[in-house]
Protein backbone atom coordinates (compact mmCIF):
# COMPACT_ATOMS: atom_id res chain seq x y z
CA UNK A 1 0.00 0.00 0.00
CA UNK A 2 1.22 3.38 -1.18
CA UNK A 3 2.18 5.20 1.88
CA UNK A 4 1.27 9.29 1.78
CA UNK A 5 3.23 11.84 3.70
CA UNK A 6 0.51 13.80 5.76
CA UNK A 7 1.46 18.20 5.76
CA UNK A 8 2.35 18.25 9.20
CA UNK A 9 4.82 15.60 8.44
CA UNK A 10 6.01 17.21 5.74
CA UNK A 11 6.19 20.70 7.47
CA UNK A 12 8.14 18.95 10.08
CA UNK A 13 10.82 17.59 7.88
CA UNK A 14 11.26 20.94 6.13
CA UNK A 15 12.06 22.52 9.24
CA UNK A 16 14.36 19.38 10.49
CA UNK A 17 16.14 19.35 6.76
CA UNK A 18 17.00 23.90 7.06
CA UNK A 19 17.70 23.24 10.74
CA UNK A 20 20.57 20.39 10.40
CA UNK A 21 21.62 21.59 6.89
CA UNK A 22 20.19 18.37 5.29
CA UNK A 23 18.81 17.47 1.95
CA UNK A 24 14.32 17.75 2.37
CA UNK A 25 14.59 14.90 -0.11
CA UNK A 26 16.18 12.66 1.82
CA UNK A 27 14.72 13.13 4.44
CA UNK A 28 11.21 12.61 2.67
CA UNK A 29 12.78 9.24 1.19
CA UNK A 30 13.54 8.22 4.60
CA UNK A 31 9.77 8.44 5.85
CA UNK A 32 8.31 7.28 2.43
CA UNK A 33 10.60 3.98 3.73
CA UNK A 34 8.40 4.03 7.01
CA UNK A 35 11.31 5.40 9.11
CA UNK A 36 9.54 6.48 12.18
CA UNK A 37 9.25 10.29 12.39
CA UNK A 38 11.25 10.32 15.38
CA UNK A 39 14.41 8.73 14.23
CA UNK A 40 14.49 11.52 11.02
CA UNK A 41 13.69 14.48 13.51
CA UNK A 42 15.90 12.73 15.82
CA UNK A 43 13.50 14.10 19.05
CA UNK A 44 10.57 13.56 20.73
CA UNK A 45 8.45 15.54 23.54
CA UNK A 46 8.39 13.64 26.85
CA UNK A 47 6.23 15.76 29.19
CA UNK A 48 8.44 18.90 29.57
CA UNK A 49 11.39 17.30 28.36
CA UNK A 50 12.88 16.73 24.92
CA UNK A 51 14.72 13.71 24.18
CA UNK A 52 16.91 12.78 21.88
CA UNK A 53 15.94 9.51 20.10
CA UNK A 54 18.21 7.24 17.88
CA UNK A 55 17.92 4.35 15.51
CA UNK A 56 17.23 1.76 17.32
CA UNK A 57 16.41 2.62 20.62
CA UNK A 58 12.77 2.61 21.50
CA UNK A 59 11.23 5.62 21.11
CA UNK A 60 9.05 7.01 24.28
CA UNK A 61 5.68 6.54 23.99
CA UNK A 62 2.64 8.96 24.71
CA UNK A 63 1.01 6.13 26.83
CA UNK A 64 4.28 5.46 28.71
CA UNK A 65 4.41 9.48 29.23
CA UNK A 66 0.91 9.63 30.24
CA UNK A 67 1.38 6.78 33.58
CA UNK A 68 4.65 8.37 34.27
CA UNK A 69 2.92 12.02 34.95
CA UNK A 70 0.68 10.45 37.30
CA UNK A 71 2.81 8.29 38.90
CA UNK A 72 4.96 10.98 39.56
CA UNK A 73 1.82 12.57 41.23
CA UNK A 74 1.18 10.09 43.42
CA UNK A 75 5.07 9.29 44.81
CA UNK A 76 4.32 11.46 47.91
CA UNK A 77 1.73 9.47 48.64
CA UNK A 78 3.39 6.51 48.88
CA UNK A 79 6.00 7.91 50.26
CA UNK A 80 4.68 10.11 53.19
CA UNK A 81 6.30 11.65 55.15
CA UNK A 82 9.04 12.04 52.99
CA UNK A 83 12.22 10.60 54.28
CA UNK A 84 15.20 13.46 54.81
CA UNK A 85 17.28 11.89 52.18
CA UNK A 86 17.07 11.31 48.63
CA UNK A 87 14.43 8.43 47.33
CA UNK A 88 16.09 5.49 45.32
CA UNK A 89 15.07 4.27 41.62
CA UNK A 90 16.09 1.51 39.73
CA UNK A 91 14.62 1.10 35.98
CA UNK A 92 15.56 -1.99 34.62
CA UNK A 93 15.70 -2.01 30.14
CA UNK A 94 15.85 2.11 30.37
CA UNK A 95 15.82 2.75 26.48
CA UNK A 96 16.39 6.81 26.05
CA UNK A 97 16.06 6.67 29.44
CA UNK A 98 12.67 8.59 29.51
CA UNK A 99 11.10 7.08 32.93
CA UNK A 100 13.60 8.24 35.57
CA UNK A 101 14.90 11.19 32.94
CA UNK A 102 11.19 12.58 33.43
CA UNK A 103 10.99 11.71 37.25
CA UNK A 104 14.03 12.89 38.17
CA UNK A 105 12.98 16.37 36.10
CA UNK A 106 9.87 16.43 38.28
CA UNK A 107 11.39 15.66 41.68
CA UNK A 108 14.58 17.74 41.48
CA UNK A 109 17.05 19.50 43.79
CA UNK A 110 18.15 15.70 44.46
CA UNK A 111 15.48 14.48 46.29
CA UNK A 112 15.54 11.11 43.55
CA UNK A 113 18.73 9.53 42.80
CA UNK A 114 18.25 7.58 39.65
CA UNK A 115 19.70 4.50 38.27
CA UNK A 116 18.92 2.43 34.72
CA UNK A 117 20.19 -0.48 33.41
CA UNK A 118 19.93 -1.95 29.50
CA UNK A 119 21.56 -4.58 27.50
CA UNK A 120 21.93 -2.56 24.74
CA UNK A 121 25.13 -0.27 24.31
CA UNK A 122 23.38 2.29 22.17
CA UNK A 123 20.63 2.78 24.78
CA UNK A 124 23.47 3.29 27.71
CA UNK A 125 24.86 6.30 25.74
CA UNK A 126 21.52 7.46 24.43
CA UNK A 127 20.56 7.68 28.27
CA UNK A 128 23.63 8.94 29.39
CA UNK A 129 23.64 11.46 26.52
CA UNK A 130 19.72 12.59 27.85
CA UNK A 131 20.23 12.93 30.86
CA UNK A 132 22.88 15.48 29.61
CA UNK A 133 20.47 17.14 27.22
CA UNK A 134 17.91 17.60 30.01
CA UNK A 135 20.44 19.13 32.62
CA UNK A 136 20.39 16.20 34.83
CA UNK A 137 23.18 15.35 36.61
CA UNK A 138 25.40 11.90 36.93
CA UNK A 139 24.96 11.92 40.61
CA UNK A 140 21.11 12.29 39.49
CA UNK A 141 21.34 9.85 37.11
CA UNK A 142 23.41 7.33 35.20
CA UNK A 143 22.68 4.22 32.97
CA UNK A 144 24.50 1.52 32.87
CA UNK A 145 24.92 -1.74 30.65
CA UNK A 146 23.45 -4.89 31.75
CA UNK A 147 21.22 -7.85 31.78
CA UNK A 148 18.53 -7.44 33.91
CA UNK A 149 16.91 -11.19 33.04
CA UNK A 150 20.32 -12.68 34.03
CA UNK A 151 19.79 -14.38 37.07
CA UNK A 152 23.39 -12.78 38.27
CA UNK A 153 21.91 -9.45 38.42
CA UNK A 154 23.08 -7.26 39.72
CA UNK A 155 26.64 -7.88 39.27
CA UNK A 156 27.85 -4.55 39.39
CA UNK A 157 28.58 -2.37 41.91
CA UNK A 158 26.81 0.73 40.60
CA UNK A 159 23.64 -1.08 41.41
CA UNK A 160 23.13 -0.34 45.41
CA UNK A 161 19.91 -1.98 46.79
CA UNK A 162 17.74 -1.49 48.31
CA UNK A 163 15.51 0.77 46.15
CA UNK A 164 12.56 3.27 47.20
CA UNK A 165 11.08 2.89 43.52
CA UNK A 166 11.69 0.64 40.70
CA UNK A 167 10.26 1.03 37.36
CA UNK A 168 10.28 -0.79 33.93
CA UNK A 169 8.34 -0.54 30.42
CA UNK A 170 10.42 -4.06 29.67
CA UNK A 171 9.88 -5.65 26.52
CA UNK A 172 6.61 -7.59 26.17
CA UNK A 173 5.26 -7.98 23.14
CA UNK A 174 4.85 -11.85 22.41
CA UNK A 175 6.80 -13.38 19.64
CA UNK A 176 3.35 -13.86 17.21
CA UNK A 177 2.14 -10.68 18.07
CA UNK A 178 5.56 -9.33 16.89
CA UNK A 179 5.05 -10.34 13.82
CA UNK A 180 1.90 -8.46 12.89
CA UNK A 181 3.66 -5.22 13.84
CA UNK A 182 3.59 -2.06 11.73
CA UNK A 183 6.58 -1.81 9.09
CA UNK A 184 7.62 1.52 11.01
CA UNK A 185 7.82 -0.16 14.38
CA UNK A 186 9.63 -3.74 13.26
CA UNK A 187 11.56 -2.70 10.98
CA UNK A 188 13.39 0.36 12.35
CA UNK A 189 13.09 -0.41 16.49
CA UNK A 190 15.16 -3.04 18.27
CA UNK A 191 13.37 -6.54 18.82
CA UNK A 192 15.57 -6.87 21.89
CA UNK A 193 12.87 -3.85 23.15
CA UNK A 194 9.99 -5.34 22.39
CA UNK A 195 9.80 -9.08 22.08
CA UNK A 196 8.85 -10.37 25.82
CA UNK A 197 8.87 -14.20 24.45
CA UNK A 198 6.32 -16.77 24.08
CA UNK A 199 3.42 -14.93 26.04
CA UNK A 200 5.29 -11.75 26.30
CA UNK A 201 5.91 -11.43 30.11
CA UNK A 202 9.57 -13.31 30.47
CA UNK A 203 10.52 -10.36 31.81
CA UNK A 204 7.98 -10.17 34.52
CA UNK A 205 8.78 -13.21 35.75
CA UNK A 206 12.53 -11.93 35.90
CA UNK A 207 11.34 -8.51 37.54
CA UNK A 208 9.21 -10.45 39.88
CA UNK A 209 12.36 -13.03 41.32
CA UNK A 210 14.19 -9.47 41.84
CA UNK A 211 11.41 -8.46 43.86
CA UNK A 212 11.20 -11.12 45.77
CA UNK A 213 14.77 -10.92 46.67
CA UNK A 214 15.53 -10.16 50.28
CA UNK A 215 16.58 -6.53 50.25
CA UNK A 216 16.26 -5.84 46.75
CA UNK A 217 13.49 -3.13 47.89
CA UNK A 218 13.12 -1.13 50.38
CA UNK A 219 10.26 -1.84 53.14
CA UNK A 220 7.90 1.10 51.63
CA UNK A 221 8.94 0.37 48.10
CA UNK A 222 6.77 1.20 44.84
CA UNK A 223 7.23 -0.61 41.87
CA UNK A 224 5.61 0.60 38.51
CA UNK A 225 5.88 -1.42 35.44
CA UNK A 226 4.35 -0.73 31.92
CA UNK A 227 2.20 -3.71 30.46
CA UNK A 228 0.63 -4.42 27.36
CA UNK A 229 -3.25 -4.15 27.19
CA UNK A 230 -4.31 -7.39 27.89
CA UNK A 231 -1.20 -8.18 30.57
CA UNK A 232 -2.51 -6.76 33.52
CA UNK A 233 -4.32 -9.63 35.20
CA UNK A 234 -1.23 -12.54 34.29
CA UNK A 235 1.12 -9.35 35.54
CA UNK A 236 -0.51 -9.08 38.97
CA UNK A 237 -0.56 -13.10 39.83
CA UNK A 238 3.18 -13.06 39.26
CA UNK A 239 3.90 -9.82 41.15
CA UNK A 240 1.04 -11.14 44.52
CA UNK A 241 3.66 -14.14 45.65
CA UNK A 242 6.56 -11.07 46.35
CA UNK A 243 4.08 -9.48 48.72
CA UNK A 244 3.45 -6.53 47.07
CA UNK A 245 0.29 -5.49 46.39
CA UNK A 246 -0.81 -4.79 42.60
CA UNK A 247 -3.33 -2.55 41.07
CA UNK A 248 -3.89 -1.69 37.21
CA UNK A 249 -3.87 1.88 35.94
CA UNK A 250 -5.55 2.26 32.41
CA UNK A 251 -4.08 4.68 29.97
CA UNK A 252 -5.99 7.87 28.29
CA UNK A 253 -7.35 5.25 25.79
CA UNK A 254 -8.93 2.48 28.10
CA UNK A 255 -6.17 0.06 27.63
CA UNK A 256 -4.46 -1.62 30.70
CA UNK A 257 -1.37 0.03 30.30
CA UNK A 258 0.28 -0.10 33.84
CA UNK A 259 0.80 -2.39 36.86
CA UNK A 260 1.76 -0.21 40.19
CA UNK A 261 2.21 -2.19 43.30
CA UNK A 262 3.49 -1.54 47.13
CA UNK A 263 3.66 -3.83 49.89
CA UNK A 264 0.63 -4.94 51.85
N1 LIG B 1 4.21 -0.09 23.56
C1 LIG B 1 5.20 -0.56 22.66
C2 LIG B 1 4.59 -0.84 21.29
O1 LIG B 1 3.41 -0.96 21.20
C3 LIG B 1 5.86 -1.80 23.20
C4 LIG B 1 6.83 -1.45 24.24
C5 LIG B 1 7.33 -2.63 24.99
O2 LIG B 1 7.36 -3.78 24.54
N2 LIG B 1 7.73 -2.33 26.15
O3 LIG B 1 5.27 -0.89 20.31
Amino acid sequence: MRFHLPPAELRWLKSAAAESNRPLQALIQRRLNREPLQYILGTQPFGPLSLKTCRPTLIPRPETEDWVLTFSEHLSKYFSPLPSRPLTLLDLGTGTGCIPLLLCHLWPNSSLVATGVDISHAAVHLANHNAALCGISPSSFTAHLSDFIDSDFPNMQAIKPPYDILTSNPPYITASDYLQLSDDIAKYEDPIALIGGYDGLDYYRAIARLIARDGFLARRAVIALEVGHNQGAAVCDLIRPTGFLPTVWKDPWGKERTVIAHRR
